[in-house]
Protein backbone atom coordinates (compact mmCIF):
# COMPACT_ATOMS: atom_id res chain seq x y z
CA UNK A 1 0.00 0.00 0.00
CA UNK A 2 1.17 3.34 -1.18
CA UNK A 3 1.28 6.31 1.28
CA UNK A 4 0.91 9.98 0.13
CA UNK A 5 1.23 12.32 3.23
CA UNK A 6 1.76 15.54 1.26
CA UNK A 7 -0.07 17.96 -0.55
CA UNK A 8 1.05 20.69 -3.31
CA UNK A 9 0.62 24.15 -1.81
CA UNK A 10 2.87 27.20 -3.26
CA UNK A 11 5.35 24.82 -5.56
CA UNK A 12 6.46 22.66 -2.40
CA UNK A 13 4.81 19.61 -1.34
CA UNK A 14 4.34 19.80 2.05
CA UNK A 15 3.02 17.52 4.89
CA UNK A 16 -0.83 17.32 5.28
CA UNK A 17 -1.60 18.48 8.62
CA UNK A 18 -5.16 17.23 9.21
CA UNK A 19 -4.33 14.68 11.09
CA UNK A 20 -7.01 12.04 8.58
CA UNK A 21 -6.44 10.28 5.70
CA UNK A 22 -8.20 8.76 2.75
CA UNK A 23 -8.09 4.96 2.17
CA UNK A 24 -8.16 4.28 -1.86
CA UNK A 25 -9.37 1.12 -3.06
CA UNK A 26 -8.99 -0.63 -6.23
CA UNK A 27 -13.08 -1.44 -6.45
CA UNK A 28 -12.29 -4.92 -8.43
CA UNK A 29 -11.54 -7.25 -5.74
CA UNK A 30 -11.63 -4.18 -2.63
CA UNK A 31 -7.87 -3.78 -1.52
CA UNK A 32 -6.73 -1.27 0.01
CA UNK A 33 -4.08 0.30 -2.27
CA UNK A 34 -3.29 3.94 -1.10
CA UNK A 35 -3.86 6.05 2.01
CA UNK A 36 -3.98 9.65 1.07
CA UNK A 37 -3.46 12.40 3.85
CA UNK A 38 -6.05 15.64 3.75
CA UNK A 39 -5.49 18.97 4.08
CA UNK A 40 -6.49 20.79 7.56
CA UNK A 41 -8.32 23.99 6.97
CA UNK A 42 -5.77 26.12 7.84
CA UNK A 43 -4.32 24.03 4.49
CA UNK A 44 -6.72 24.73 2.93
CA UNK A 45 -6.73 28.71 3.51
CA UNK A 46 -2.78 28.67 2.76
CA UNK A 47 -3.63 27.24 -0.63
CA UNK A 48 -5.91 29.88 -1.38
CA UNK A 49 -3.54 32.52 0.19
CA UNK A 50 -0.86 30.97 -2.48
CA UNK A 51 -2.80 30.94 -5.53
CA UNK A 52 -3.78 35.16 -4.54
CA UNK A 53 -0.29 36.06 -4.09
CA UNK A 54 0.50 34.37 -7.48
CA UNK A 55 -2.25 35.87 -8.84
CA UNK A 56 -1.04 39.67 -10.00
CA UNK A 57 2.12 37.66 -11.58
CA UNK A 58 0.57 35.06 -13.51
CA UNK A 59 -2.45 36.99 -14.41
CA UNK A 60 0.27 39.32 -16.35
CA UNK A 61 2.58 36.51 -17.96
CA UNK A 62 2.27 36.74 -21.90
CA UNK A 63 -0.24 34.63 -23.46
CA UNK A 64 2.78 32.97 -25.87
CA UNK A 65 4.75 31.91 -21.72
CA UNK A 66 1.17 30.30 -20.81
CA UNK A 67 1.25 28.54 -24.00
CA UNK A 68 4.21 27.09 -24.12
CA UNK A 69 3.75 25.99 -20.58
CA UNK A 70 0.38 24.11 -21.28
CA UNK A 71 1.40 22.45 -24.29
CA UNK A 72 4.47 21.68 -22.00
CA UNK A 73 1.89 19.62 -19.63
CA UNK A 74 -0.18 18.32 -22.53
CA UNK A 75 3.39 16.02 -23.50
CA UNK A 76 4.09 15.08 -20.14
CA UNK A 77 0.60 14.22 -20.00
CA UNK A 78 1.32 11.84 -23.07
CA UNK A 79 4.71 10.77 -21.92
CA UNK A 80 3.38 9.45 -18.82
CA UNK A 81 0.02 8.01 -20.22
CA UNK A 82 0.44 4.65 -19.42
CA UNK A 83 1.13 5.44 -15.75
CA UNK A 84 -1.77 7.34 -15.88
CA UNK A 85 -3.65 4.44 -17.10
CA UNK A 86 -2.66 2.24 -14.52
CA UNK A 87 -3.31 4.37 -11.50
CA UNK A 88 -7.13 5.48 -12.93
CA UNK A 89 -7.69 1.76 -13.65
CA UNK A 90 -6.67 1.02 -9.99
CA UNK A 91 -8.88 3.39 -8.43
CA UNK A 92 -11.64 3.85 -10.04
CA UNK A 93 -12.18 0.31 -12.23
CA UNK A 94 -12.63 1.14 -15.68
CA UNK A 95 -10.61 -1.47 -18.06
CA UNK A 96 -7.30 -0.62 -18.38
CA UNK A 97 -7.50 -0.83 -22.27
CA UNK A 98 -9.96 2.19 -22.41
CA UNK A 99 -8.19 4.15 -19.44
CA UNK A 100 -5.24 5.29 -21.87
CA UNK A 101 -7.31 6.59 -24.46
CA UNK A 102 -9.91 7.69 -23.12
CA UNK A 103 -8.71 8.93 -19.58
CA UNK A 104 -5.65 10.26 -20.40
CA UNK A 105 -4.86 10.28 -24.37
CA UNK A 106 -8.02 12.55 -25.06
CA UNK A 107 -7.73 15.03 -21.45
CA UNK A 108 -3.99 15.62 -22.80
CA UNK A 109 -5.69 16.51 -26.10
CA UNK A 110 -8.09 18.88 -24.28
CA UNK A 111 -5.29 20.32 -22.20
CA UNK A 112 -3.10 21.25 -25.70
CA UNK A 113 -6.38 22.46 -27.16
CA UNK A 114 -5.88 25.86 -24.58
CA UNK A 115 -2.65 26.29 -25.60
CA UNK A 116 -3.70 28.80 -28.26
CA UNK A 117 -6.54 29.99 -26.61
CA UNK A 118 -4.25 31.59 -24.31
CA UNK A 119 -3.78 34.42 -27.10
CA UNK A 120 -7.89 34.94 -26.92
CA UNK A 121 -7.48 37.22 -23.59
CA UNK A 122 -5.61 39.83 -25.74
CA UNK A 123 -8.89 40.08 -28.22
CA UNK A 124 -10.36 43.55 -27.81
CA UNK A 125 -13.81 44.36 -28.68
CA UNK A 126 -13.95 48.10 -29.83
CA UNK A 127 -17.74 49.17 -29.86
CA UNK A 128 -17.72 52.86 -30.65
CA UNK A 129 -15.07 54.76 -28.22
CA UNK A 130 -15.46 51.80 -26.13
CA UNK A 131 -12.98 49.00 -26.05
CA UNK A 132 -13.82 45.72 -23.99
CA UNK A 133 -11.07 43.99 -22.76
CA UNK A 134 -10.46 40.53 -21.32
CA UNK A 135 -9.07 39.77 -17.80
CA UNK A 136 -8.58 36.48 -15.81
CA UNK A 137 -11.18 36.19 -13.23
CA UNK A 138 -8.63 35.31 -10.26
CA UNK A 139 -8.34 32.55 -7.85
CA UNK A 140 -10.58 29.38 -9.31
CA UNK A 141 -11.38 26.96 -6.20
CA UNK A 142 -11.98 23.78 -9.06
CA UNK A 143 -13.89 20.77 -7.27
CA UNK A 144 -13.88 17.43 -9.54
CA UNK A 145 -15.36 13.98 -9.50
CA UNK A 146 -13.99 10.25 -9.88
CA UNK A 147 -15.69 9.18 -12.59
CA UNK A 148 -13.33 10.60 -15.92
CA UNK A 149 -11.30 12.05 -13.08
CA UNK A 150 -8.30 13.14 -14.91
CA UNK A 151 -10.62 14.65 -17.79
CA UNK A 152 -12.52 16.71 -15.20
CA UNK A 153 -9.40 18.13 -14.01
CA UNK A 154 -7.86 19.41 -17.38
CA UNK A 155 -11.57 20.74 -18.16
CA UNK A 156 -11.01 23.32 -15.33
CA UNK A 157 -7.56 23.67 -14.85
CA UNK A 158 -6.56 24.07 -18.70
CA UNK A 159 -9.07 27.14 -19.38
CA UNK A 160 -7.86 28.53 -16.31
CA UNK A 161 -3.91 28.29 -16.94
CA UNK A 162 -4.63 29.65 -20.72
CA UNK A 163 -7.01 32.65 -18.71
CA UNK A 164 -4.66 33.81 -16.63
CA UNK A 165 -6.24 32.40 -13.57
CA UNK A 166 -4.56 30.79 -10.53
CA UNK A 167 -6.13 27.87 -8.34
CA UNK A 168 -6.63 25.47 -5.83
CA UNK A 169 -7.77 21.85 -6.98
CA UNK A 170 -9.75 19.56 -4.70
CA UNK A 171 -10.01 16.39 -6.81
CA UNK A 172 -12.61 13.61 -6.01
CA UNK A 173 -12.06 11.09 -2.51
CA UNK A 174 -12.67 8.25 -4.52
CA UNK A 175 -9.44 8.96 -7.06
CA UNK A 176 -7.16 11.35 -5.53
CA UNK A 177 -4.13 9.58 -7.06
CA UNK A 178 -4.37 10.78 -10.79
CA UNK A 179 -3.93 14.46 -9.10
CA UNK A 180 -0.49 13.70 -7.48
CA UNK A 181 0.55 12.74 -10.63
CA UNK A 182 -1.15 15.45 -12.24
CA UNK A 183 0.61 18.18 -9.84
CA UNK A 184 3.91 16.02 -10.32
CA UNK A 185 3.31 17.38 -13.76
CA UNK A 186 2.43 21.02 -13.69
CA UNK A 187 5.87 21.43 -11.22
CA UNK A 188 8.07 19.19 -13.54
CA UNK A 189 7.01 21.69 -16.07
CA UNK A 190 7.70 24.98 -13.81
CA UNK A 191 4.51 26.05 -13.61
CA UNK A 192 5.28 28.59 -11.25
CA UNK A 193 4.71 28.68 -6.99
CA UNK A 194 1.10 29.41 -6.12
CA UNK A 195 -0.45 29.69 -9.60
CA UNK A 196 -1.50 25.51 -9.08
CA UNK A 197 -2.12 23.83 -5.79
CA UNK A 198 -3.50 20.08 -4.89
CA UNK A 199 -5.30 19.95 -1.54
CA UNK A 200 -6.78 16.07 -0.61
CA UNK A 201 -9.89 15.83 1.49
CA UNK A 202 -13.50 14.72 1.45
CA UNK A 203 -16.20 17.50 0.03
CA UNK A 204 -17.45 18.43 4.01
CA UNK A 205 -15.35 19.68 5.65
CA UNK A 206 -12.38 20.42 3.01
CA UNK A 207 -13.85 21.31 0.12
CA UNK A 208 -16.89 23.72 1.70
CA UNK A 209 -13.75 25.57 3.60
CA UNK A 210 -12.35 25.74 0.26
CA UNK A 211 -15.59 27.06 -1.84
CA UNK A 212 -16.20 29.43 1.23
CA UNK A 213 -13.03 31.42 1.12
CA UNK A 214 -13.57 35.34 0.55
CA UNK A 215 -10.42 35.30 -1.64
CA UNK A 216 -11.91 32.76 -4.08
CA UNK A 217 -13.65 34.50 -6.51
CA UNK A 218 -15.02 31.29 -8.44
CA UNK A 219 -15.74 28.16 -8.23
CA UNK A 220 -15.85 25.29 -10.59
CA UNK A 221 -17.91 22.36 -9.46
CA UNK A 222 -18.62 18.80 -11.21
CA UNK A 223 -20.58 16.42 -9.02
CA UNK A 224 -24.05 15.31 -8.32
CA UNK A 225 -26.91 18.22 -8.58
CA UNK A 226 -27.61 17.79 -4.72
CA UNK A 227 -23.76 18.78 -3.84
CA UNK A 228 -24.00 21.65 -6.51
CA UNK A 229 -27.09 22.87 -4.73
CA UNK A 230 -25.11 23.08 -1.63
CA UNK A 231 -21.93 24.30 -2.90
CA UNK A 232 -24.51 27.27 -4.99
CA UNK A 233 -25.89 28.50 -1.57
CA UNK A 234 -22.41 28.30 -0.06
CA UNK A 235 -21.05 30.45 -2.60
CA UNK A 236 -23.81 32.79 -2.84
CA UNK A 237 -22.30 34.34 1.01
CA UNK A 238 -19.64 35.95 -1.20
CA UNK A 239 -21.03 36.60 -4.63
CA UNK A 240 -18.72 34.17 -6.15
CA UNK A 241 -19.12 32.95 -10.02
CA UNK A 242 -20.49 29.39 -9.33
CA UNK A 243 -20.01 27.10 -12.50
CA UNK A 244 -21.51 23.58 -12.12
CA UNK A 245 -21.73 20.39 -14.00
CA UNK A 246 -24.02 18.02 -12.65
CA UNK A 247 -26.03 14.50 -13.37
CA UNK A 248 -28.05 13.60 -16.18
CA UNK A 249 -30.73 11.13 -17.42
CA UNK A 250 -30.53 11.68 -21.25
CA UNK A 251 -32.81 10.24 -23.96
CA UNK A 252 -31.96 9.02 -27.13
CA UNK A 253 -34.51 8.80 -29.83
CA UNK A 254 -34.21 6.66 -31.97
CA UNK A 255 -36.68 7.45 -35.39
CA UNK A 256 -39.34 5.28 -36.29
CA UNK A 257 -39.19 2.63 -39.18
CA UNK A 258 -34.73 2.56 -39.37
CA UNK A 259 -33.40 0.02 -41.68
CA UNK A 260 -30.45 0.19 -39.64
CA UNK A 261 -32.04 -0.23 -36.09
CA UNK A 262 -29.89 -2.56 -34.96
CA UNK A 263 -27.01 -0.36 -35.45
CA UNK A 264 -28.85 2.74 -33.70
CA UNK A 265 -29.66 0.44 -30.75
CA UNK A 266 -26.15 -1.35 -30.42
CA UNK A 267 -25.07 2.69 -30.15
CA UNK A 268 -27.29 3.07 -27.30
CA UNK A 269 -26.37 0.29 -25.18
CA UNK A 270 -22.75 0.63 -25.38
CA UNK A 271 -22.80 4.20 -24.73
CA UNK A 272 -24.63 3.44 -21.26
CA UNK A 273 -21.90 0.58 -20.38
CA UNK A 274 -18.71 2.53 -20.92
CA UNK A 275 -17.44 2.85 -17.33
CA UNK A 276 -20.17 0.70 -16.26
CA UNK A 277 -22.22 3.55 -17.05
CA UNK A 278 -20.93 6.17 -14.75
CA UNK A 279 -21.20 8.57 -17.03
CA UNK A 280 -23.13 12.04 -16.31
CA UNK A 281 -23.85 11.57 -20.16
CA UNK A 282 -24.91 8.92 -20.84
CA UNK A 283 -27.82 7.74 -22.73
CA UNK A 284 -30.18 6.06 -19.75
CA UNK A 285 -33.47 6.79 -21.24
CA UNK A 286 -33.71 5.25 -25.28
CA UNK A 287 -37.15 6.23 -26.66
CA UNK A 288 -38.36 3.47 -29.41
CA UNK A 289 -41.55 3.90 -31.69
CA UNK A 290 -43.75 1.75 -30.53
CA UNK A 291 -43.71 -0.29 -33.91
CA UNK A 292 -40.23 -0.85 -33.72
CA UNK A 293 -40.18 -1.28 -29.65
CA UNK A 294 -40.41 -5.31 -29.32
CA UNK A 295 -37.39 -6.05 -31.73
CA UNK A 296 -35.24 -2.80 -30.21
CA UNK A 297 -35.66 -4.70 -27.03
CA UNK A 298 -34.78 -7.96 -27.94
CA UNK A 299 -31.76 -6.11 -30.04
CA UNK A 300 -30.92 -4.64 -26.88
CA UNK A 301 -31.17 -7.38 -24.94
CA UNK A 302 -28.46 -9.85 -27.32
CA UNK A 303 -26.05 -6.70 -27.46
CA UNK A 304 -26.04 -6.27 -23.12
CA UNK A 305 -25.03 -9.94 -23.32
CA UNK A 306 -22.78 -9.72 -25.31
CA UNK A 307 -20.25 -7.46 -23.30
CA UNK A 308 -18.02 -8.99 -20.75
CA UNK A 309 -18.00 -7.90 -17.03
CA UNK A 310 -14.88 -8.62 -15.14
CA UNK A 311 -11.35 -7.80 -13.98
CA UNK A 312 -10.15 -4.61 -15.85
CA UNK A 313 -6.94 -5.82 -16.68
CA UNK A 314 -8.01 -8.41 -18.99
CA UNK A 315 -7.94 -7.06 -22.56
CA UNK A 316 -11.56 -8.36 -23.36
CA UNK A 317 -12.84 -6.82 -20.58
CA UNK A 318 -16.29 -4.12 -21.32
CA UNK A 319 -17.25 -3.43 -17.45
CA UNK A 320 -14.94 -3.31 -14.78
CA UNK A 321 -16.03 -2.94 -11.67
CA UNK A 322 -18.40 0.40 -10.16
CA UNK A 323 -15.88 2.67 -8.66
CA UNK A 324 -16.70 1.69 -5.18
CA UNK A 325 -18.89 -0.66 -2.87
CA UNK A 326 -20.99 2.70 -2.10
CA UNK A 327 -22.08 2.98 -5.90
CA UNK A 328 -22.81 -0.80 -6.58
CA UNK A 329 -24.99 -0.31 -3.66
CA UNK A 330 -27.05 2.51 -5.00
CA UNK A 331 -26.74 1.01 -8.17
CA UNK A 332 -28.49 -1.36 -6.41
CA UNK A 333 -30.65 -0.01 -4.94
CA UNK A 334 -32.09 1.80 -7.48
CA UNK A 335 -32.71 -1.74 -9.33
CA UNK A 336 -34.77 -2.78 -6.91
CA UNK A 337 -36.52 0.18 -6.98
CA UNK A 338 -36.85 -0.45 -11.07
CA UNK A 339 -38.30 -4.42 -9.61
CA UNK A 340 -40.64 -2.89 -7.20
CA UNK A 341 -42.25 -0.02 -9.83
CA UNK A 342 -43.15 -3.11 -11.94
CA UNK A 343 -40.36 -2.44 -15.01
CA UNK A 344 -39.72 -5.59 -16.93
CA UNK A 345 -36.25 -6.74 -16.82
CA UNK A 346 -34.64 -7.29 -19.75
CA UNK A 347 -31.11 -8.86 -18.71
CA UNK A 348 -29.03 -8.38 -15.45
CA UNK A 349 -30.48 -7.26 -11.94
CA UNK A 350 -29.10 -7.88 -8.84
CA UNK A 351 -27.72 -11.40 -9.34
CA UNK A 352 -23.93 -11.63 -9.97
CA UNK A 353 -22.51 -14.20 -11.80
CA UNK A 354 -19.92 -16.15 -8.30
CA UNK A 355 -16.62 -14.98 -10.36
CA UNK A 356 -17.38 -11.65 -9.70
CA UNK A 357 -18.74 -11.85 -6.06
CA UNK A 358 -15.18 -10.15 -4.97
CA UNK A 359 -15.51 -6.84 -6.36
CA UNK A 360 -18.09 -3.90 -6.67
CA UNK A 361 -19.38 -5.58 -9.73
CA UNK A 362 -22.57 -4.81 -11.34
CA UNK A 363 -24.39 -6.71 -14.45
CA UNK A 364 -25.69 -5.05 -18.03
CA UNK A 365 -29.12 -4.21 -16.87
CA UNK A 366 -31.81 -3.90 -18.63
CA UNK A 367 -35.86 -2.31 -18.30
CA UNK A 368 -38.04 -2.35 -20.77
CA UNK A 369 -41.72 -1.17 -20.70
CA UNK A 370 -40.68 1.75 -18.39
CA UNK A 371 -43.25 4.69 -17.78
CA UNK A 372 -41.43 7.83 -17.59
CA UNK A 373 -43.03 8.70 -14.34
CA UNK A 374 -41.10 5.62 -12.80
CA UNK A 375 -38.65 6.94 -10.52
CA UNK A 376 -36.12 4.62 -12.63
CA UNK A 377 -36.56 6.96 -15.24
CA UNK A 378 -36.15 9.85 -13.31
CA UNK A 379 -33.35 10.00 -11.17
CA UNK A 380 -29.95 9.50 -12.35
CA UNK A 381 -28.77 5.80 -11.29
CA UNK A 382 -25.16 5.90 -12.47
CA UNK A 383 -24.67 2.38 -13.25
CA UNK A 384 -24.80 0.24 -16.31
CA UNK A 385 -29.03 0.37 -16.04
CA UNK A 386 -30.92 1.03 -19.48
CA UNK A 387 -34.47 1.83 -19.77
CA UNK A 388 -36.79 1.33 -22.83
CA UNK A 389 -39.57 3.33 -23.25
CA UNK A 390 -42.07 3.39 -26.36
CA UNK A 391 -43.62 6.58 -28.01
CA UNK A 392 -46.25 6.92 -30.10
CA UNK A 393 -45.33 9.60 -32.83
CA UNK A 394 -42.47 12.41 -32.89
CA UNK A 395 -44.05 14.83 -30.41
CA UNK A 396 -44.67 12.30 -27.97
CA UNK A 397 -40.98 11.28 -28.29
CA UNK A 398 -39.90 14.38 -27.59
CA UNK A 399 -42.40 15.51 -24.90
CA UNK A 400 -40.88 12.21 -22.73
CA UNK A 401 -37.21 13.75 -23.84
CA UNK A 402 -37.92 16.91 -22.18
CA UNK A 403 -39.87 15.41 -19.12
CA UNK A 404 -37.25 15.78 -16.84
CA UNK A 405 -35.68 17.45 -14.26
CA UNK A 406 -32.17 16.93 -16.59
CA UNK A 407 -30.61 18.57 -19.55
CA UNK A 408 -27.36 16.85 -19.89
CA UNK A 409 -27.23 14.98 -22.90
CA UNK A 410 -29.14 13.44 -25.50
CA UNK A 411 -28.55 11.80 -28.90
CA UNK A 412 -31.35 11.09 -31.78
CA UNK A 413 -31.17 8.31 -34.95
CA UNK A 414 -32.80 9.30 -37.95
CA UNK A 415 -32.53 8.39 -41.63
CA UNK A 416 -32.73 12.44 -42.51
CA UNK A 417 -31.21 14.63 -41.90
CA UNK A 418 -33.54 17.24 -41.53
CA UNK A 419 -35.64 15.66 -39.25
CA UNK A 420 -32.52 14.93 -36.99
CA UNK A 421 -31.54 18.45 -36.82
CA UNK A 422 -35.42 19.42 -36.54
CA UNK A 423 -35.53 16.93 -33.40
CA UNK A 424 -32.32 18.08 -32.12
CA UNK A 425 -33.56 21.85 -31.58
CA UNK A 426 -36.53 20.84 -29.60
CA UNK A 427 -34.58 18.62 -26.81
CA UNK A 428 -34.12 21.07 -24.05
CA UNK A 429 -30.43 20.11 -23.82
CA UNK A 430 -26.84 21.39 -24.26
CA UNK A 431 -25.65 18.12 -26.40
CA UNK A 432 -27.45 16.14 -29.07
CA UNK A 433 -25.63 13.28 -30.58
CA UNK A 434 -26.90 12.77 -34.05
CA UNK A 435 -26.65 9.06 -35.54
CA UNK A 436 -23.17 8.24 -33.17
CA UNK A 437 -21.77 11.73 -33.81
CA UNK A 438 -18.49 12.02 -30.73
CA UNK A 439 -17.53 13.97 -28.09
CA UNK A 440 -15.25 17.32 -29.09
CA UNK A 441 -12.98 18.62 -27.01
CA UNK A 442 -13.61 21.84 -29.46
CA UNK A 443 -17.13 22.25 -28.28
CA UNK A 444 -18.75 23.27 -25.67
CA UNK A 445 -20.41 20.81 -23.15
CA UNK A 446 -22.52 21.98 -20.50
CA UNK A 447 -26.16 21.29 -19.34
CA UNK A 448 -29.71 22.75 -19.25
CA UNK A 449 -32.12 22.43 -16.15
CA UNK A 450 -30.45 20.75 -13.15
CA UNK A 451 -27.57 19.23 -14.97
CA UNK A 452 -25.99 22.55 -14.30
CA UNK A 453 -25.31 26.39 -15.48
CA UNK A 454 -22.00 25.88 -16.74
CA UNK A 455 -19.92 25.23 -19.97
CA UNK A 456 -16.72 23.80 -20.55
CA UNK A 457 -14.14 22.74 -23.12
CA UNK A 458 -13.84 24.78 -26.62
CA UNK A 459 -13.76 29.10 -26.46
CA UNK A 460 -16.93 28.60 -23.95
CA UNK A 461 -15.13 26.91 -21.58
CA UNK A 462 -12.08 29.76 -21.42
CA UNK A 463 -14.72 32.31 -21.17
CA UNK A 464 -15.92 30.77 -18.04
CA UNK A 465 -12.67 31.88 -16.53
CA UNK A 466 -13.09 35.31 -18.04
CA UNK A 467 -14.08 38.83 -16.62
CA UNK A 468 -14.42 41.65 -19.31
CA UNK A 469 -14.07 45.13 -18.74
CA UNK A 470 -15.44 48.26 -20.41
CA UNK A 471 -12.94 51.09 -20.80
CA UNK A 472 -14.92 53.73 -22.11
CA UNK A 473 -13.02 56.78 -23.76
P1 LIG B 1 -20.27 14.27 -5.67
O1 LIG B 1 -21.18 15.43 -5.83
O2 LIG B 1 -20.48 13.35 -4.55
O3 LIG B 1 -18.76 14.80 -5.49
C1 LIG B 1 -18.08 15.55 -6.48
C2 LIG B 1 -16.97 16.34 -5.81
O4 LIG B 1 -17.55 17.31 -4.95
C3 LIG B 1 -16.03 15.52 -4.94
O5 LIG B 1 -14.73 16.05 -5.03
C4 LIG B 1 -16.59 15.76 -3.53
O6 LIG B 1 -15.64 15.61 -2.51
C5 LIG B 1 -17.04 17.20 -3.64
N1 LIG B 1 -18.13 17.60 -2.76
C6 LIG B 1 -19.22 16.88 -2.40
N2 LIG B 1 -20.01 17.62 -1.58
C7 LIG B 1 -19.39 18.82 -1.43
C8 LIG B 1 -19.69 20.00 -0.69
N3 LIG B 1 -20.79 20.11 0.06
N4 LIG B 1 -18.83 21.03 -0.76
C9 LIG B 1 -17.72 20.96 -1.52
N5 LIG B 1 -17.37 19.87 -2.22
C10 LIG B 1 -18.20 18.81 -2.19
O7 LIG B 1 -20.26 13.53 -7.07
P2 LIG B 1 -19.48 12.20 -7.48
O8 LIG B 1 -20.17 11.05 -6.86
O9 LIG B 1 -18.01 12.40 -7.24
O10 LIG B 1 -19.70 12.20 -9.06
C11 LIG B 1 -20.81 11.69 -9.67
C12 LIG B 1 -21.75 12.81 -10.07
O11 LIG B 1 -21.06 13.74 -10.89
C13 LIG B 1 -22.91 12.32 -10.91
O12 LIG B 1 -24.09 12.96 -10.50
C14 LIG B 1 -22.53 12.76 -12.32
O13 LIG B 1 -23.60 12.92 -13.19
C15 LIG B 1 -21.83 14.04 -12.05
N6 LIG B 1 -20.94 14.38 -13.17
C16 LIG B 1 -21.29 15.41 -13.99
C17 LIG B 1 -20.48 15.74 -15.06
C18 LIG B 1 -20.80 16.89 -15.97
O14 LIG B 1 -19.90 17.35 -16.67
N7 LIG B 1 -22.02 17.39 -16.02
C19 LIG B 1 -19.33 15.00 -15.31
C20 LIG B 1 -19.02 13.94 -14.46
C21 LIG B 1 -19.83 13.66 -13.38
Amino acid sequence: MQVYDQLYINGIWAPAQSGNSIRVSNPANNEIIAEVATASIDQVNEAVDAAHQAFPEWSETPAEERSRLIKAIANLMMERRQQLAHVICEELGMPLKFCEPVQVVGPAQGMGSYASRAQRMDLVEKIGAVQVVREPIGVCALITPWNYPLHQIVGKCAPALAAGCTMVLKPSEITPLNAILFAEILDEVGVPKGVFNLIQGMGTPVGEALLQNSKVDMVSFTGSTPAGVRISELAAATVKRVCLELGGKSPFIITEGLPDLSTAVKYGVKDVLINSGQTCTALTRMLVHESDYDEAVQLAQQFAEGYKVGNPLESDTFLGPMSSCLQQQRVRDAIQTGLNEGARLVTGGLDLPAHLEAGAYICPTIFADVDNSMRIAREEIFGPVLCIMRYRDEAHAIEIANDSDYGLSSAVWSNNNDDAVRIAKRIRAGLVHVNGGQFSYEAPFGGYKKSGNGREWGDAGLDEYVETKAILF
